[in-house]
């Protein structure tokens, strides 16, 4: 066996599993198929953490996740994790070659609702630089979280939302504050995308925009498991969270899942917890 356990995703649910397994002196291996962080990159203020009365900013968070990555030295192996198969204990196949654990934590978040054209973003680490006019889509906390970072890197942003804004409305407060967000109501029915600008036909009209960023809901990513049922697996943070998708919940369940491990290795039967 490789290490005790497996764990599949580098965001706040699979580093908190890995700091406090470490803690009780087990050694686990963390498949990250991009950087250290996960989701969390994205958002513009954490505000409801309790550690910080401030709010940090996503890109400190992930930040802090790093040092815990270095200060507990942990093993990161940087893959994408197609497929896991239970055999007698799990097996991942990753960077040419097979890994053995008795436990595997799934930590692998979400990932985003599509709408049917080309040419859309869904996250705002894959717009770099500044634009002039920037379209995003949907009535939720991330579309609006995303419209105050865009705003402080576009001439203007429209947030077009289909039915009503669901977002908190502390967000909804900071969004009417900035000056160049407009807030409207509208579908999307089509996309043609041009050289460097995108013309977008909704209900509303027809705006020519630099880029047009989806937040339209989120689906759990765990197809790589799909078909195991085990005692010794663990889904946690986002994957398994809906509607409860937030940084504190998804740490929450990593030190959970090292704890209940811990239990099942030295205490109780897996199946009490
Ligand atoms: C704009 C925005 C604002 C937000 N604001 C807040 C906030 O203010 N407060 C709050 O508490 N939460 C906030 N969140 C939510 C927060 O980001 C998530 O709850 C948190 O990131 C969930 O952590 P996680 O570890 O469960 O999943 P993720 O952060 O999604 O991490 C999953 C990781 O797994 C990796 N992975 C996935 N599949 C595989 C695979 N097959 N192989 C290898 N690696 C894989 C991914 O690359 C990723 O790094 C916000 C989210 C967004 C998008």
């Amino acid at each position: 066996m490789d290490a005790l356990v497996g764990i599949i995703g580098a965001g706040p649910a699979g580093i908190s599993t890995a700091v406090q397994l470490r803690r009780y002196d087990v050694d686990s291996i963390v498949f990250e198929r991009s950087d250290i962080g996960g989701l969390v990159r994205n958002a513009y203020l954490i505000e409801n953490s309790m550690f910080f009365p401030g709010g940090i900013r996503g890109e400190d968070f992930v930040n802090l996740l790093r040092e815990y990555v270095r200060k507990y030295g942990l093993r990161i192996i940087h893959a994408d994790v197609k497929k896991v198969v239970k055999n007698g204990n799990f097996r991942i196949m990753a960077d040419g070659r097979e890994y053995e654990f008795k436990y595997l934590v799934v930590a692998s978040g979400t990932y985003p609702r599509k709408l049917p054209y080309d040419g859309v973003k869904y996250h705002i680490t894959e717009i770099d630089g500044f634009r002039d006019e920037i379209l995003i889509v949907g009535g939720g906390d991330i579309a609006l979280d995303y419209a105050l970072s865009m705003s402080e890197r576009a001439r203007r942003v429209t947030v077009l939302y289909r039915s009503r804004i669901r977002a908190l409305p502390a967000l909804v407060r900071y969004v009417r504050k900035r000056g160049n967000i407009v807030i409207k109501k509208g579908e999307i029915k089509g996309i043609i995308n041009k050289r460097d600008k995108k013309r977008v036909l909704t209900t509303t009209g027809v705006w020519e925009v630099d880029e047009v960023l989806a937040a339209i809901g989120r689906v759990p990513n765990i197809d790589m498991v799909k078909g195991i049922e085990d005692e010794r697996l663990f889904i946690i943070g986002d994957a398994k969270n809906a509607p409860y998708r937030q940084t504190t919940m998804a740490i929450g369940d990593g030190i959970k899942a090292a704890m209940d491990i811990w239990r099942c290795e030295n205490e109780d039967p897996c199946g009490d917890r």
